[in-house]
């Protein structure tokens, strides 16, 4: 058995790891680096392995960073399977085709100051909207929470709740080789415990080797309820100045919690009844949409919550 670190090593973003074991080729996720300019060239270099000889990639979670790659994989070869939870199956679907329409537009961007400058030739998008639906081809099994998937011989997966996004799961892989067993748990993002919407995650055992994500592990969280109370106090000290809010926010996950708290506020009275919420992103629009088809994946009173048929 063989890991080696394709991404996410010497940073955050990126993360694509590969095992080579009983004679398969996996990855653990393909996301694109994130954070600027100066990293398109890490986005667009070799992998440091040939894409045509993966067998499988399963993927932890939709966050770019994760799958923002997968479509590149695909157009330099890979022709194996992807496998994930029915939920990232959705999300990454969002997110791939968002990336590519991004990339496309920069690229004609980019063509048409190079022809003021008078270059002949642009620069071609890393991949594009083709290239993203291509890769929708290849997601096969989706993975349940808990349920052992069999990979190939000698290869069985798990996924389990990681509490991140909707979808995201920590991957356990048993693996046997030349008769020797071992257990590799690659955690993925992990999410705090008690939050709103999404369950605890759910923490691997028995792991010989863990490869683990360490974003914030220098660092303590305030706790999410004093963080809250000072978003409500945010809120309310503007609507009495006659302001409104603007609130920045990731389009996965992070939107859809701001819904569900603000919604749980005007409900209990701890913001005014006519306050008026506008989500104003497409992208963030299409995953509240998606978030409301997976109830099962929530935290009870959550769950509940989607099942009657409220929107958050
Ligand atoms: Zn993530």
């Amino acid at each position: 058995m063989d890991i080696s670190f394709h991404g996410a090593d010497r940073g955050v973003t990126g993360s694509c790891h590969l095992i080579r074991c009983a004679g398969k080729s996996l990855l653990i996720d393909c996301g694109m680096y994130q954070g600027g300019r100066e990293l398109d060239e890490e986005n667009s270099a070799a992998f440091g392995f040939d894409p045509a000889t993966i067998d499988f990639v399963l993927l932890t979670h939709a966050h770019l960073d994760h799958c923002g790659r997968l479509p590149l994989l695909v157009k330099r070869g890979f022709r194996g399977e992807i496998i994930t939870t029915a939920a990232s199956r959705e999300l990454a679907r969002v997110v791939m085709l968002d990336a590519a329409g991004l990339q496309e537009e920069e690229a004609r961007y980019r063509a048409r100051k190079g022809r003021r400058r008078g270059e002949a030739v642009g620069p071609e998008p890393l991949y594009g909207t083709l290239d993203a639906l291509n890769t929708l081809e290849y997601f096969g099994r989706a993975a349940q929470y808990a349920q052992t998937i069999s990979i190939a011989a000698g290869i069985d997966a798990t996924f389990l709740d990681a509490g991140h996004i909707l979808g995201s799961a920590s991957n356990v892989l048993d693996l046997t080789e030349d008769g020797k067993p071992c257990r590799v748990a690659f955690s993925g993002d992990l999410g705090n415990a008690g939050r709103k919407l999404l369950r605890d995650p759910m923490p691997p055992t028995g792991g010989d080797v863990v490869v683990m994500e360490t974003t914030y592990g220098d660092r303590l969280h305030r706790s999410l309820a004093d963080s809250v109370a000072e978003l409500y106090q945010a809120i309310n000290d503007a609507l009495h100045r006659g302001g409104n809010v603007i609130i920045p926010t990731f389009a996965l996950e992070r939107a859809q919690e701001l819904l569900c708290f603000l919604r749980t506020a005007i409900e209990q009275g701890q913001l005014p009844h006519s306050l008026q919420v506008f989500l104003d992103s497409p992208m963030a629009i299409s995953a509240t949409e998606i978030f409301k088809r997976y109830p099962d994946y929530y935290e009870a009173a959550t769950a509940a919550l989607f099942r009657d048929g409220h929107d958050p």
